[in-house]
């Protein structure tokens, strides 16, 4: 019967050239920045599952560093997610190499920055998350600490080897905050699969959790449009422990508002 049903609304959309399904509320399409090895271009699926829990559409943007084809991307996306993975170059923040600093690939520095600056420009919320809040902080003029182990003198372990979805080290969430809303008051154990992390903040930004030794694990702007994590919740998301879903959820909030006015 149901079958019957979509053939005959199917022929009634042909033969009258006019959409017959009535209109529902759209969800917001949510952009996903992906990586690329060799000739493949991937996204975890904890990102995907994490944006569709939270009730958005996952749109992945292919890699490019073609500016025209940024700006079509994003005039299609109502929010933007950009996720983890390698290092960034240090040139893109006005430091040399150090010796630890792990793989960078320039084509992906080139098509992360443009699309956080571009989206700011534009209004679209962005979340950052590992080496999107890095991206996030240089983007915005921040810079990073290339190596935490080199770097910081007492640095605690951020590069667990426990699975994603377990918590391995606390950090301190600042009263007031977004992340306060979004995560609680206090301390909240999470996950660390980072050796770099936000250097200098970005002016504008604020820095609204830390770990014990001092490491920013996540900033936001004043409006809390645009704001990142160091650790990763979609690693919780996607094992179903839903107290890190918010921070998913209020992405995908200010993603319908922001289609409902652009
Ligand atoms: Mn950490």
């Amino acid at each position: 019967m149901k079958r019957f049903y979509s053939s005959i609304m199917l022929l009634a959309a042909l033969l009258l050239s006019i959409p017959v399904m009535a209109q529902t509320q759209k969800k917001p399409v949510i952009g996903i920045s992906c990586s690329i090895d060799g000739t493949t271009v991937e996204v975890g699926m904890t990102y995907v599952v994490s944006v569709r829990k939270a009730g958005g559409i996952p749109f992945i943007i292919p890699i490019t560093t073609s500016d025209k084809e940024i700006d079509e991307y994003l005039d299609r996306i109502d929010g933007l997610l950009m996720t983890g993975g390698e290092d960034v170059s240090p040139l893109l923040f006005g430091q040399e190499p150090s010796p630890f600093l792990g793989t960078v690939v320039p084509e992906r520095d080139t098509y992360d920055l443009a699309l956080i600056r571009k989206a700011v420009l534009k209004g679209i919320p962005v979340l950052g998350i590992c080496r999107g809040i890095q991206c996030l902080n240089i983007a915005m003029g921040g810079d990073l600490i290339q190596d935490i182990p080199s770097e910081v003198k007492d640095a605690i372990q951020h590069r667990q080897t426990g699975p994603r979805s377990y918590g391995s080290h606390t950090i301190m969430i600042e009263k007031g905050s977004l992340m306060e809303k979004l995560l609680g008051s206090g301390e909240v154990a999470v996950n660390s699969f980072h050796h770099q992390a936000c250097g200098k903040i970005a002016p504008g930004f604020k820095v609204t959790a830390k770990s014990s030794d001092g490491i920013v694990e996540a900033i936001e702007s004043p409006d809390g449009k645009f704001y990142g994590v160091q650790f990763h919740p979609e690693g919780f998301v996607y094992a179903g422990k839903k107290e890190f879903l918010p921070i998913f959820q209020h992405l995908v909030k200010l993603a319908s508002e922001y289609s409902a006015h652009k």
